[in-house]
């Protein structure tokens, strides 16, 4: 089965529940670069990805060669996902691959998506039609030159065919357009919105009317991909309901600095704010230097009593393993018994075809030992497949029941040198609105890596601290402090950052 799915304009969060199971089935996954890239974890991790979206200075695959490869994969019997930006029906050339798999006899399925000509307006306080103001909206693709006279699109017609107009792919052609619209009678007061990168924390917005819309967005330097929208639904963006833009750290970048692995929280409260957040470090997951412990694993698999999952990564390097092997989770023995940490662990492993005998409330190594407690695990054997380097607590607890444990390293999660180069452009750039730290350990990390220009290196930026014990160990290291949270947790943190841009945002918002 091949499915044609939309990916949504951006947010993934607008991404189908029919695309994400479709997702998980998938043997292949075909996607484009306005595909957003979080959706592909959602994807099996052997399952093959095949990006065929336009690399810097190359084109992208020739649509018959893509349509071409939809249909060798598809004869494969392979399951095939087919991901496409927002709507693969609209401006997609979703139509065009539908043929070629019609053409070829294949079975296919089309999953809408949600597409960015009405979600970047949606985001950009625009609702394409309005009671009163529009009864009507038409789609246009803005990437044939009117100029050119050899376009499709007829402007003269379309200028009065419908009273909301959205067009695609037209920033590059804006000037002609509009002076195509004026001139076939549309009101130069009309107002106009270019919305780039709708629903992403980069979204960006500059309004203008047909007159001089042009020149506003050559001054912004606005480039594709934008969305623009003609027509008097526009003006309701002043009205109060650009609700997005509206967010308190909407368009701030802001760096958190995470101790261990668990920095999800804090991103995730700060992005439901806005902002635009970047992880330091970037954590890049590769196989173990030494494969041998848990190849030995693997070859006595059946002397197992239990097997314990502490990460998802552990699962899947595990499962990966395995199928280097020729095998798969079924070669666990039916009489053990299976833990996993949490439910994004637990359900991993279900995923790969095993049932999960034990999840604690919590998810934490604490809470996997408590109900792990009342097992009995005296002279029992106990296989914990994770990282190279993980916090000892479990086996160690493990042990002192008893149990024989062995934990052989599946996989290392090591510092990236890429975010490292990142984080250091876009601080020497100005580019880093706020940078966080939640623990003396991530101030101390973060001037490893940096050595001694870091305090350079953060004085443009502002800092917030969760508390006073991790603001002077930043002092210590020459770190100007410009707010500490008044409670030390993480939704204190929270409100003190955005604290810190409260007083910027009233002055933008009154200029
Ligand atoms: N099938 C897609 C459109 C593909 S054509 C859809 O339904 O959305 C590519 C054009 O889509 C871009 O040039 C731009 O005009 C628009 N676009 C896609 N994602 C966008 C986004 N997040 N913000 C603004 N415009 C977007």
């Amino acid at each position: 089965m091949i499915y044609l799915i939309g990916s949504g304009p951006g947010d993934p969060g607008l991404f189908t529940l029919k695309g994400v199971e479709c997702l998980k089935q998938a043997d292949a996954v075909v996607y484009d670069r306005l595909a957003p890239k979080e959706l592909l974890a959602y994807a099996r991790p052997d399952a093959e990805l095949i990006y065929v979206g336009k690399r810097p200075g190359e084109p992208s695959m020739p649509q018959e060669e893509i349509n071409a490869l939809l249909v060798e994969l598809g004869g494969a019997e392979k399951t095939v996902v087919r991901l496409k930006g927002g709507d693969p029906y609209v401006f997609g050339r979703g139509g065009e691959e539908a043929l070629a798999l019609a053409e070829a006899g294949l079975p296919f399925e089309v999953v809408p998506g949600v597409t960015s000509g009405i979600a970047a307006p949606a985001y950009a306080g625009i609702p394409v039609t309005h009671r009163g103001v529009s009864t009507s909206v038409a789609f246009i693709t803005g990437h044939e030159d009117p100029a050119k006279g050899e376009s499709d699109v007829d402007w003269a017609r379309l200028a009065s065919g419908a009273e909301t107009l959205v067009l695609y792919m037209g920033v590059g052609r804006l000037e002609s357009i509009c002076v195509e619209l004026i001139a076939a009678g549309r009101d130069p007061e009309t107002p106009v919105a270019c919305v780039r990168w709708g629903t992403l924390p980069e979204q960006r917005t500059v309004t203008g009317t047909l007159e001089n819309i042009a020149e506003k967005v050559a001054e912004a330097n606005l480039k594709p991909p934008a969305i623009t929208v003609i027509g008097d639904v526009v003006g309701l963006r002043e009205e109060g309901i650009d609700w997005f833009e509206r967010k308190p750290l909407f368009g701030r970048r802001v760096v958190v600095t995470r101790a261990r692995a668990q920095a999800g929280e804090l991103s995730r409260r700060l992005e439901a704010l806005g902002a635009k957040v970047l992880e330091f470090p970037t954590i890049e997951i590769r196989p173990p230097e030494d494969f041998e412990p848990l190849d030995e694993a693997i070859r006595n698999l059946g002397s197992f009593d239990w097997v314990v999952f502490t990460s998802v990564n552990g699962v899947e390097s595990f499962v990966k393993r395995l199928r280097h092997h020729g095998l798969d989770l079924r070669t666990v023995p039916r009489q053990a018994r299976v833990a996993a940490i949490g439910p994004a662990t637990a359900e991993r492993v279900e995923e790969a075809g095993l049932r999960v005998d034990v999840t604690p409330e919590e998810y934490k190594a604490e809470a996997l030992i408590e109900a792990l407690a009342g097992k009995a695990l005296e002279g029992k054997r106990v296989l914990i497949p994770r990282a190279k380097v993980a916090r000892e607590i479990l086996p160690e607890k493990l042990r002192e029941a008893r149990a024989e444990v062995v934990v052989p390293p599946a996989y290392e999660a090591v510092p990236s040198s890429e975010g490292k180069e990142q984080l250091k452009e876009l601080l020497e750039n100005g580019e880093v609105d706020c940078i966080t730290f939640t623990a003396s350990s991530t101030v101390e990390n973060l001037v490893r890596a940096f050595g001694g220009e870091t305090r350079q290196l953060l004085s443009e930026t502002r800092v917030a601290c969760i508390g006073p014990i991790t603001a002077r160990t930043a002092s210590k290291h020459g770190i100007r402090v410009d707010a500490e949270a008044e409670e030390y947790t993480i939704p204190g943190l929270v409100s003190t950052v955005v604290g810190l841009f409260a007083a910027d945002n009233i002055v933008k918002k009154g200029g």
